[in-house]
Formats: structure tokens, sequence, C-alpha cells
């Protein structure tokens, strides 16, 4: 039998995270993965091939609206839809094949199979060749999410269908109708919309990224509908069903009004529930919370000492570089040394265009929390790097406390706003107050000197550009 310091099972971005740091560690590690490829549903079906569409459609929308406007004629672009999926699918096993280079170079055992507990040092993994039985002193459980669905949707697959689906879509739909106007609806709405369909967001809440800062909300809202989104927000859906090659989505809204879409496609995003399916938990003396997650202390550590679990199987934002701080997190603690992760400090990003990107607590949370607080706000019609590339919606809005001026959170909807966030999150990590910002240098022109006057704002209502 096969031993083990630790074993990881699931090899997405916490997972593999996790392993790679155990072997920088010292520790004989072992990956137990139940898909032929690495990386989780991050580089399979999640993170990679929704950014890889996100540019191809970006580029098209581009092609098709603004290159006239910049003085570029070409004729009417078309969709090649095979070619587009193709080349994601290219990018993601480009990926998934790095994770693999990664474990052979980490001297890793990767073990495919599924991993279920025999007891709590051992793991069974039923792969495709075979049955074996791991030991392992210590075990990561590393399995994260899948799609949720509300519980009177028949997931199809074909027409109502998921991310997974939508990402391998064969054509372009002629009306997508998303239900949650969440990340994912957004992110893949937008694709289909920037290819040509006709993209319907039915959202239960009274606003979409709800979770988010809400002019955050307001500002892409604003900004989707213009692109020809359409929304119906405070309505919830009651049924969905197919015909043939259409699905009927029938809603009610506040005013128990009824409202009833046809569309070709359903995209159901209404949130992802851990997976612990297969685990056998029970046989390592664990179980799942009402949520279905593993639960787990400050240190990842369940009731079971020597097994811990990360990522989106635990409590916390189901992100993927959330996942992969807890994969070397957990990886630290096991060696006996003292890491440290800042949860309010993981950014969040919605990648559709203009992205939303965010950082700390929002304007509702300080109010909640009772926090006397100032804001600062510029918007991007009002800098010149932003007139030079057309992407003049948006803003950015810094939240800093009003005593001492320390930043409590930074909200952008912009032009790059994903890659612009981390000086909000390095900011804040040295507990900057706005006039730091206000006071470096941001070089001209980019973006980023949206920050620093959504700064100056902040710090004195002296912006130099408004
Ligand atoms: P996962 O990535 O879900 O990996 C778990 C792995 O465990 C899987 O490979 C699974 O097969 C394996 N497994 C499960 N059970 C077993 C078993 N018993 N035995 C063996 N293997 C098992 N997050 C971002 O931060 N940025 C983004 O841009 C982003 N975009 C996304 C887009 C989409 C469409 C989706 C669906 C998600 C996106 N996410 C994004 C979320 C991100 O993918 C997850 O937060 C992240 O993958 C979680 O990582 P994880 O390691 O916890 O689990
Ligand atoms: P989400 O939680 O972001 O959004 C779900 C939305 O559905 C919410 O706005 C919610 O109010 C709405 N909703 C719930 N029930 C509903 C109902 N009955 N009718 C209408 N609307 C309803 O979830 P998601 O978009 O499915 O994404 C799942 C997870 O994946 C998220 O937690 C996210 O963190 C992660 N993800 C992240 C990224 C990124 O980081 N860019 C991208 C995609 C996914």
């Amino acid at each position: 039998m096969s031993k083990y310091d630790v074993a990881i099972i699931g090899s997405g971005p916490g997972g593999y995270v996790a392993a790679i740091r155990c072997a920088q560690l010292g520790m004989k590690t072992a990956i137990i993965e139940k898909y032929p490829t690495l990386g989780g549903t991050c580089l399979n079906v999640g993170c990679i091939p929704s950014k890889a569409l996100l540019d191809s459609s970006e580029h098209f929308h581009q092609a098709a609206h603004q290159f006239e406007t910049h003085g570029i004629k070409i004729n009417a672009p078309e969709v090649d839809m095979e070619k587009m999926i193709g080349r994601k699918d290219d990018v993601v096993s480009q990926t998934c094949d790095g994770v693999a280079y990664l474990m052979k170079k980490n001297k890793i055992d990767v073990l495919q199979g599924i991993g279920s507990f025999e007891d709590a040092t051992h793991i069974k993994v039923k792969g495709d060749d075979g049955e074996q039985t791991i030991e392992a002193k210590k075990t990561i459980i590393a399995t994260g999410s899948k799609p949720g669905n509300l519980p009177f949707i028949e997931l199809d697959k074909e027409r109502v269908i998921t991310s997974t689906e939508a990402l391998m879509l064969k054509e372009v739909p002629k009306h997508m109708i998303v239900i949650g106007g969440g990340v994912i609806g957004l992110e893949l709405g937008s694709v289909y919309l920037r290819l040509g369909a006709e993209v319907t967001v039915v959202e239960y809440m009274d606003r979409i990224i709800p979770t988010m800062d809400s002019a955050m909300s307001k500002e892409l809202m604003k900004v989707l509908k213009k692109q020809g989104m359409k929304f119906h927000l405070s309505s919830q859906v009651n049924a969905v069903e197919r015909n043939g090659d259409s699905v009927l989505v029938k809603a009610t809204d506040k005013k128990d009004k009824a409202l009833e879409l046809e569309g070709d496609y359903c995209l159901v995003s209404v949130g992802r529930r851990p997976f612990t399916e297969g685990l056998n938990l029970e046989a390592a003396g664990l179980k799942t919370n009402d949520k279905g997650q593993v639960e787990v202390n400050e240190h990842m550590q369940t009731e079971v000492k020597n097994i811990f679990a990360i990522g989106d199987v635990v409590r916390g934002a189901m992100l993927a570089h959330k996942a992969e701080e807890e994969g070397t997190y957990v990886a630290e603690f096991m060696n006996g040394e003292k890491p440290h992760i800042d949860y309010n400090l993981i950014p969040n990003v919605v990648y559709t265009w203009p992205e939303v990107a965010s950082v700390g607590k929002t304007e509702e949370e300080l109010k909640e929390a009772g926090v006397a607080y100032k804001t600062g706000s510029f918007p991007f019609k009002a800098l010149g790097r932003a007139r030079a590339s057309m992407d003049t919606d948006g803003q950015v809005k810094i939240l800093a406390d009003k005593e001492t001026d320390e930043i409590l959170g930074m909200h952008i909807c912009g032009p790059r706003a994903a890659d612009m966030i981390a000086e909000g999150v390095v900011a804040m990590e040295y507990r900057a107050s706005a006039e730091d910002i206000a006071r470096m240098s941001h070089a001209h022109p980019t973006f980023t000197e949206a920050i620093k006057e959504a700064a100056m704002a902040a710090t004195e209502n002296r912006p130099i550009h408004l």
C-alpha cells in the first residue's frame, strides 16, 4: 500500500496549489482527481474557458460595433462558433497540461479516480484502471462545487442548461433567458449578447450582482442595458417548461404580476453547491452541515484533526484565488508555520465589459455596521485614457474611514477593473489611507488615474480632473 504524508482529494485551484506547497515543504504528496484532466472547475469548466469566450466575444463585438468609429473598415464579421469553442478548448487543455507538468516537476503522485474514505487515514481510489487504497497521515478535501438548481427545474443540459453547457454551445442562441443576475449569468449572458443573441436576465433580488456595492450594480446594469441586455428584477421564477427547441420561463414579480418569457435556451445560474458526493465522509467520522459544506475551523481543520478542507466545499466565497490561498495556508499550517488569510482582502471580479471589481467593505456593509465613512468617486468619462480607447463607462469608488482616512473598500466598474483592483488590495493590506493613494504618482495616461482621482475625492473632495 502506498503511504503519503498528505493526500489531496480534488485537483482544482485549491487542491493543486495545496499539493505544490506541500511538496515544496518536503511532504510526500498524492493528489486524487476523478476526471482525466487536472485543474477542477476553474480550469476545465469555469474561470479559464469563460474568460476565453469573453475575450473572443469582445473581439467580435468590437469588430462589429467599434472598428468603424476607430476608422477601420471591414465587412460585417461573422461568428464561427466551432472555431471559437475550439480555441477555448485549446486554451483549457494547455492550461490543464500546465498543471500536470507542475505535478510532475514537484514529484507529486497523481492518482486518477474517485477518492473515498475508508477511515480517517485510508482512502480508496477507484479509477478507470482499477482500484487501490492508499494511506495518508493527513488529507485535504478540495472537492469543490457543482452548479446549483431550483427544485422545480429539470436541467436537460440541451436547452435548459448550466454554465458547463453554456461554455460549449454549437450555435448562438436566438434568445437566451438567464435565471440569476449574478456573476455567471452576467458573464455568460454577455458572451452570447455580444455574439448577437437576445439575452433576458430574471433576477430574484432588486438588483444585479446583489452582493457587491449597490453603486456598481446600478452602473453595470446601466451599461449592460445600453448593450441590449434585458432585465426583470425582483422576479421569482416558478416554472421552466421545454417544448421542442423552445423554453418557456414563468415568473412573478414582487407585485405578483405574471411574466412569461419564451426563448431557445435557458441558462440557470442561481449559485453553486458544495460537492462531497462519493467521498464517504462518514467513514472518516465527518458529515456535512445544512449547506452541504464540510465544517472547518479557522485553520481549515475539520473535527477530525488530520483532515482539512478548503475551497468551494467550505464556507466563504466560491472563488479560485480564495481556494488557492486556503491551499497554501493548510500546507504551511501542517508544516508548523503560522500563515494568515485576510478574507476581507480577497477581491471579487465580474468579467463583463466594463468589468466590475471590488475589495473590502461595500457601502451597504459599512452602513449596517454603523461605521462612519466618507466616499470619493471618479467617472472614467473624465479620463483621457478612457476616451482614447472608447471605454468611458463606469467609475471608481473609494470608501474610507471618516476619522482616520484608512481605505475600507474600493469598488471599480470600468475598463480593466479586474487588474486594477490589485492596487486596492495592496493599499488595504498595508492599511493605506485614501491620501496615501492620492499622493502617489500614477502613470499618465492610464486607467489607474481614476483610482488616484477617486482617492483625492475621498480625502478632501479635491479631484483635479472633475
Ligand atoms: P474545484 O475547482 O471545483 O475542483 C474540485 C475538483 O475535485 C474537481 O476537479 C472534481 O472533479 C474533484 N473531485 C470532487 N470529488 C472528488 C472525489 N471524490 N475524488 C476525486 N476527485 C474529486 N472563480 C474565480 O475566482 N474567478 C473566475 O473568473 C471564475 N469564473 C468562473 C466561471 C464559471 C463558469 C464557474 C462555474 C466558476 C468560476 N469561478 C471563478 C469559481 C471557481 O471555478 C471556483 O471557485 C474554484 O474552481 C474552486 O476551486 P476548488 O479547488 O475548491 O474546487
Ligand atoms: P451568484 O451567487 O453569483 O448569483 C446567483 C444569482 O441568482 C443571485 O443574484 C441570486 O439573487 C439569483 N437567484 C437565486 N435564486 C433565484 C431565483 N429563484 N430566481 C431568480 N434569481 C435567483 O451565483 P452564480 O452566478 O451561479 O455563480 C456561482 C459561484 O461561482 C459564485 O459564488 C461565484 O463566486 C463563482 N463565480 C465567480 C466568477 C468570477 O469570479 N468572475 C465567475 C463565475 C462564477
